[in-house]
């Protein structure tokens, strides 16, 4: 007797290397083989007269072989079997290339079901390679709506919805319900057997969308109930109480008053850190929105306390930023401010190390170096890092193994839609920085294409006579791309600006340099060294240039708008009017949608909400993967919705059942410590 577990082997037609194939699909056992979701369908349910179909459709048509099927020499290596089909409407030549067996399995007079693509030529009606079977032969490639599966070498399509259909046939009764009765019941979802049958095999779109339902549902809620577990064990881990302040006394000795959104977010952050609970709290704000202050903010409510700060900053160059800012609203309020970062000499590595080991720092601020074995801390009691280098569990453990159990602020600078949050977050609480500071000017931006060129130009030379400097932005261009159209790479775009502007200072950092000279390049830039910078997009990290008043963005289509936000937040942090100019010959109905947006809005939540309804969740985060937790048939950025109904019923069931200890529950457990155990390294 097969069960759910049983290996893939003990269907009928799959040996060892079939078995083989399906394990890359990530197929083990028959249940991992029936949840082996087709990723699309192809509608082969209705037959056609063939008289009414038109040229480049594919569809199923029943017809009767008008001739003996003729085989055919074209030349060497290419025969092929022609016949004539026709039904009560019309007719239609059918062609087999290289299938010479077809002239022996069909006969004149043969009642014949064909899935194929229609192609005219005048009058003439054709089609190439149908799939065919006999009218009544029970094969069941025509008449119905056919699933279409992930494929890779070594299988088929037919193999696989073979083997499905054996699996489901083996076990299908013993799926588990992963979804407790009242759920189901309440959000009128068909059974597991039903969705599971249906979603591989439907009988009509009406069933395939009650199995597609209830699936997706599933899906999002065994996710839920995984993030509510994670947020769970976070409430139980105990924290330092820090003893209540008065943020005011911080506020008061600002050069500017905080916005009402700062206020909020550092109220919010200290009732964390003063319940007993170790804080874990992610600062989400747009560029400029003024996220540094909120940590100096509690930096200082830590050093009030008696506690130590540690401030991760992703590259060398931000952590001198940092160290500047934060030096700004810090020291003169008498706190102790160190640096640590790997460029420093061994020696005064040493001293920052011995002194933040003595307590003699209030704040440490340096990259990821920070948390190294041999950095020891008296004290610690904050740490803030940024979104890249979110703290993981491994991470905290070993913190914790040093005696420190930190509170812990996370910042953000991209603006991400409410579900995805709920997601990639679910383990902390959020504060929006939802406001600017005041007097902030509207960058204006301006979609143009190649021939603006000599205006651009122009337009840099102006705005550099007048003292200010320009970012010049083009797309990483990857080994081995292939191209329709050439990109601008940043060297060869730097050459040219320079040969444009001779008598102007041109620099360029790009992909292909060590770190160390990126970070110098980008000093003598931020020091006014340089008029023009030329990048790609190693400067999305976030240097301020209060003097850059342009950017400019070269093949504009290539970027996401999330993207484009967060490097036109590269200027208008100074007091200077600012310009973002997108440069595109693209002129695509959806990169002129794109490119219209970002005219459109400066609001960074705006932009993202738009980037994911545009490309979907999984370009959204490009390259720079955040380790979203892989779904099968539910989609993060579409199905919201559902995201929020599964969330209210889980959380309902885990204040009925927190630990998922009741019988009933047993299979969602599972389920729940199967996707918990698969995401350990991923998406907490
Ligand atoms: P981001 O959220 O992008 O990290 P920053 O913290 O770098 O933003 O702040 C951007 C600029 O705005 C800084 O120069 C900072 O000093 C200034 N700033 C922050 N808060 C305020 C405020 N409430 N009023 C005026 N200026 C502010
Ligand atoms: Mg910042």
């Amino acid at each position: 007797m097969a069960d759910l577990n049983t290996d893939v082997r003990f269907i009928k037609g799959i040996g060892e290397k079939k078995a083989l194939a399906l394990n890359k699909l990530g197929v083990f056992s028959l249940y991992d083989l029936v949840s082996f979701f087709p990723r699309r369908y192809e509608d082969r349910s209705q037959f056609r007269l063939i008289a009414e179909t038109a040229d480049g459709e594919t569809v199923c048509i029943k017809a009767l072989v008008a001739d003996t099927p003729r085989l055919m020499r074209i030349r060497r290596g290419m025969e092929l079997v022609k016949f004539r089909a026709v039904d009560e409407s019309g007719s239609v030549d059918i062609t087999y290339f290289n299938q010479n067996y077809v002239k022996d399995n069909l006969n004149r007079g043969d009642l014949v079901c064909f899935y194929g693509r229609i192609e005219c030529k005048g009058a003439r009606r054709s089609m190439a390679n149908p799939v065919y079977e006999h009218e009544g032969s029970g094969k069941g490639v025509t008449g119905r709506i056919m699933p279409v599966y992930r494929m890779t070498a070594g299988l088929n399509q037919r193999t696989i919805l073979q083997a499905v259909r054996q699996g489901l046939d083996a076990c299908g009764d013993q799926l588990p319900e992963a979804l407790p009765e009242a759920v189901r019941q309440r959000q009128k979802l068909v059974q597991a057997r039903y969705a599971y049958e249906n979603i591989h095999f439907p009988a009509d779109f009406g069933t395939l969308e009650l199995a597609r339902r209830r699936l997706i549902f599933e899906e999002l809620f065994v996710l839920s109930c995984a993030l509510s577990d994670v947020r769970r064990q976070r409430v139980n881990d105990r924290g330092l109480r820090l003893p209540a302040a008065d943020p005011e006394d911080f506020w008061r000795t600002l050069p500017f008053a905080p916005t009402g959104a700062q206020r909020r977010a550092v109220s919010e952050a200290m009732a964390d850190m003063t319940g007993g609970k170790a804080m874990s709290r992610l600062v989400q704000g747009d560029v400029g929105s003024g996220k540094t202050l909120v940590a100096a903010a509690l930096i200082w409510f830590a050093h009030r306390g008696g506690y130590t700060s540690a401030f991760m900053a992703p590259t060398e160059i931000l952590a001198d930023q940092h160290f500047a800012t934060l030096s700004g609203f810090l020291a003169p309020l008498g706190l102790r401010i160190g640096k640590l970062t790997g460029a420093m000499s061994a020696k005064e590595k040493r001293q920052v190390k011995t002194a933040l080991k003595n307590g003699e720092l209030d704040l440490i601020i340096g990259t990821h170096a920070l948390f190294s074995d041999d950095v020891e801390y008296s004290n610690l009691g904050l740490v803030v890092t940024d979104e890249q280098h979110r703290f993981g569990v491994g991470q905290r453990a070993a913190l914790i193994g040093k005696g420190a159990r930190p509170h812990v602020l996370v910042m953000s600078a991209t603006p991400i839609p409410r579900t995805l949050a709920l997601i990639l977050y679910g383990d902390l609480d959020v504060s929006v920085i939802d406001e600017l500071p005041p007097g902030r000017q509207k960058v204006d931006t301006f979609a143009v294409n190649e021939s603006y060129r000599a205006r651009l130009n122009g337009f840099i030379r102006k705005l550099v006579g007048e003292g200010r400097q320009v970012f010049v932005v083009c797309p990483m261009v990857e080994e081995n791309e292939e191209l329709a159209v050439p990109l601008k790479s940043a060297e060869e775009h730097a050459a040219a600006l320079q040969k444009e502007f001779p008598e102007l200072r041109v620099a360029c950092v790009h992909g292909k340099m060590k770190p160390k000279d990126k970070d110098a390049v980008m000093r003598a830039f931020a020091a006014g060294e340089a008029d023009i910078l030329v990048s790609t997009t190693v400067i999305e990290v976030g240097v301020d240039v209060p003097n850059a008043a342009l950017m400019v963005v070269e093949n504009a289509e290539r970027f996401g708008l999330s993207q484009l936000h967060q490097l036109r937040g590269r200027v208008g942090r100074g007091q200077h009017k600012s310009w973002c100019i997108l440069v595109s010959d693209n002129d695509s109905e959806e990169t002129k949608a794109r490119l219209g947006i970002m005219c459109k809005t400066n609001d960074g939540f705006q932009i993202s909400e738009e980037d994911l309804r545009l490309r979907g969740p999984g370009d959204f985060f490009g390259s720079r993967q955040h380790g979203l937790p892989e779904m099968h048939v539910a989609d993060l950025g579409a199905d919201v919705n559902v995201m929020q109904e599964a969330q209210k019923e889980a959380r309902l069931l885990l204040e009925a059942d927190p630990q998922l200890t009741r019988p009933e529950n047993a299979a969602l457990r599972e389920r729940v410590e199967k996707l918990l155990a698969q995401s350990a390294s991923g998406w907490n």
